[in-house]
């Protein structure tokens, strides 16, 4: 077997070539080479999975490092495996590209899927769009109501996403007579086979521009910043995923837009501590509140929330609070709030305080109790400070 060439050679890269960068090169050499385009073709189809396999190192930040450090050996067998055929092919480079994009990746997607046999129209899918919306525990409580700012493919207004101003401008490809695909018998390294494969006339957009409208170059979509109201109901919880649907990109030729994601995040709030639609507080008292009992009370997450210590509460007691947590998604029911005691203890005192302490040290009533009763709360204490 010839000498491997070198993957950044291969791509046409920089050593230190971005991720970005590296996709881009590929997707260049993956259409130049593609075995659809260059049917009978052997150096096209040892270029395409050349190029395939220094994709795979490249674009995988861990076999990229191991590659730069050891070369070739460290990677053995990183090329895709394309035994399966044309789908594989398609899936390698769908999964890679999207499916067939509306900002101007032609080539892909519509001339494979007529390998199964189709011959129908090519519907095009606008990629989704994927935001982030921080929300506090207040947000949260309440249900939201945020707005994002998104960078977009719209129609174009100037051709109303026809890619041409006047209709008798855009014509039906007389070669595939619009199906964008045409049949042929292909040989390829796969050998022999009848596929429907991108029409090269249209490249497979089924239709020829003879005057492109110039705002869009003839795509039919610009991009454009947007800015959508997001209504986020009470009780999400970071990583959820919410789907707008139809809000992301738009597709070329009048397709099917793409959707908006909104990823939920939170942030910390320096209170409470959640747990699902649970939510805990730690609430410090001092000693003698602590024996004497005490009142106070706490901002709750939907309001006030009074508090009650009876005399002789023990450090580690957990109050509940029944439906004062959050509310829980999708439902009528709300979490519960736990409020947890510690007990203050001072490090220093003045004389006569510590004279007081040292008096009571000797007294029953300040011997920590073993007794039964008391089981309960020396459990609770280990399992709190754990
Ligand atoms: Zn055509
Ligand atoms: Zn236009």
């Amino acid at each position: 077997m010839a000498e491997k060439r070198d993957y950044y050679e291969v791509l046409g890269v920089d050593r230190n070539a971005s991720a970005d960068e590296i996709k881009k090169a590929y997707r260049k050499l993956a259409i130049k080479y593609h075995p659809d385009k260059n049917p009978g073709d052997k150096e096209a189809e040892e270029k395409f999975k050349e190029a395939a396999e220094a994709y795979s190192v490249l674009s995988d930040q861990e076999k990229r490092a191991r590659y730069d450090q050891y070369g070739h050996s460290a990677v053995e067998g990183s090329g895709p495996d394309f035994s399966g055929g044309f789908g594989d092919i398609n899936d390698f480079l769908n999964t890679i590209f999207g499916s067939a994009f509306g900002g101007g990746f032609s080539g892909f997607g519509g001339g494979f899927s007529g390998f199964g046999g189709g011959r129908q129209q090519r519907v095009y899918k606008g990629r989704d769009i994927r935001v982030r919306v921080k929300l506090t525990l207040e947000e949260i409580a309440k249900g939201a109501s945020k707005e994002v700012s998104i960078e977009k493919y719209v129609p174009c207004p100037d051709c109303a996403g026809k890619g041409a101003k006047n209709s008798s401008d855009i014509k039906t490809c007389p070669a595939c007579k619009g199906t964008g695909q045409v049949s042929r018998v292909t040989s390829t390294f796969l050998g022999q086979s009848v596929s429907y494969s991108t029409c090269q006339q249209c490249g497979g957009e089924g239709r020829i521009i003879n005057n492109p409208c110039h705002t869009c170059s003839g795509s039919g979509l610009v991009r454009k910043r947007v800015s959508v109201t997001v209504n986020i109901p009470a009780g999400v919880e970071a990583g959820m995923q919410m789907k707008l649907t139809g809000e992301g990109h738009a597709a070329k030729n009048n397709g099917i837009n793409g959707d908006l994601l909104v990823v939920i995040d939170e942030e910390q709030h320096p209170d409470f501590r959640r747990d699902g639609a649970d939510l805990y507080y730690t609430k410090v008292v001092s000693i003698p509140e602590a024996i004497l009992g005490t009142e106070f009370e706490i901002a709750g997450i939907d309001g006030p929330v009074k508090v009650k210590i009876e005399p002789g509460t023990q450090s580690g007691t957990e109050l509940k609070f029944r439906g004062r947590g959050l509310p829980m998604l999708n439902s009528y029911g709300k979490g519960d709030l736990y409020v947890t005691i510690g007990v203050w203890v001072p490090k220093k005192l003045s004389r006569s305080e510590k004279e007081i302490f040292e008096s009571l040290q000797k007294s029953d009533s300040f011997k920590p109790s073993q007794e039964k009763e008391e089981k309960g709360f020396f459990d609770r204490l280990k399992e709190h400070f754990r």
